[in-house]
């Protein structure tokens, strides 16, 4: 049998025109036009791929993007300039700060910088803290679009063993928290692995719901899934020219009951849950 393949694709499409009517409806009773502003620091090419991505996506949904470039020997300090101008300007909504950031940035610092009520990827500890407890002012983007699909294609998750592979603030961690919590796609019992973890494929087998986010070309092996699992593939790792998650795609496809694939996973619900926390964050600061 072959699992079902969960079109990350066609969920974030169906988000991302959600958003740009919610957006139009704020706009006509606000007249505020939500307004991400990225910042991209360097010549890194895949980052530079990801903030055009996220930019088109924010135009096509009705909201206004704007692109700060700065060379790849900029100061910390010459960061947190710009973001301390972001913050002030009443004109912006949200701020991205694409990562990886160069070597010679202190990168807690500057994320540490961003104003909560715009900080639309949900890293400021504030936002962070607001999440765990259960009452959040922005979900963090990829786990929040993990679980988004999850609810689209209708996984039960109550009572069930999440096992997420990876503990990174950005993915593993706050995947971990939003499934404990209480509440849709969510309720599950949750194991975290990581680099340290020992016994990693007996824990991995016995989960009803495996995350992989650990970076790692085709590391989840069909062997390591429980027949009928679901498996959200978050990876995104460049092998020649092709892009490929962190679970090996066409033999866990055979065991699994449902499978993300790598690209038009995960990807794109992470720029579609992006658009929605920025248009969350127009709203907060219309009130
Ligand atoms: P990080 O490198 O920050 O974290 C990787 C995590 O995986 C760490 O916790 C690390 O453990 C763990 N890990 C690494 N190797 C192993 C191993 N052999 N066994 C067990 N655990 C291991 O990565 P990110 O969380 O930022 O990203 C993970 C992947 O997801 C990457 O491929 C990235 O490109 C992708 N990604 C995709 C997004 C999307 O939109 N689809 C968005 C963000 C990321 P330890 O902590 O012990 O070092």
């Amino acid at each position: 049998m072959s699992a079902r393949i969960i079109d990350g694709k066609a969920v974030a499409a169906e988000i991302r025109n959600r958003v740009a009517s919610q957006s139009a409806e704020f706009q006509q009773r606000s007249g505020i036009v939500p307004h991400l502003a990225a910042v991209l620091v360097g010549e890194d090419p895949a980052s530079a791929v990801y903030v055009r991505n996220k930019q088109t996506a924010c135009e096509k949904a009705g909201l206004k993007s704007t692109l700060h470039r700065l060379p790849v020997e900029t100061t910390t300090e010459q960061l947190l300039a710009l973001v301390a101008r972001l913050n002030d300007d009443p004109g912006t909504h949200g701020i991205l700060v694409q990562l990886p950031l160069p070597r010679q940035i202190a990168e807690q610092r500057v994320l540490d910088a961003v104003t909560p009520l715009k900080d639309v990827d949900c890293f400021h500890a504030e936002n962070v803290g607001l999440m765990v407890q259960g009452r959040p002012r922005f979900l963090p983007c990829t786990p929040s679009g993990c679980q988004q699909l999850l609810i689209h294609a209708a996984i039960e998750t109550a009572g069930k063993h999440a096992v997420v592979l990876g503990r990174s603030e950005i993915v593993g961690k706050p995947m971990a928290m939003l499934l404990v919590q209480k509440g849709l796609a969510a309720d599950a019992t949750v194991t975290i692995c990581h680099s340290r973890t020992q016994n990693l494929s007996e824990i991995v087998r016995q989960a009803d719901i495996v995350v992989a986010a650990i970076g790692r070309p085709n590391f989840v092996t069909a062997d390591m899934v429980k027949p009928g699992a679901t498996v959200i593939d978050v990876g995104i790792n460049r092998v020649g020219d092709k892009l490929v998650g962190d679970v090996d795609f066409e033999a866990v496809r055979a065991v699994a009951g449902a499978i993300t694939p790598v690209p038009g996973g995960v990807g794109p619900m992470t720029i579609a849950m992006l658009l929605q926390n920025t248009l969350r964050a127009a709203e907060l600061q219309a009130i």
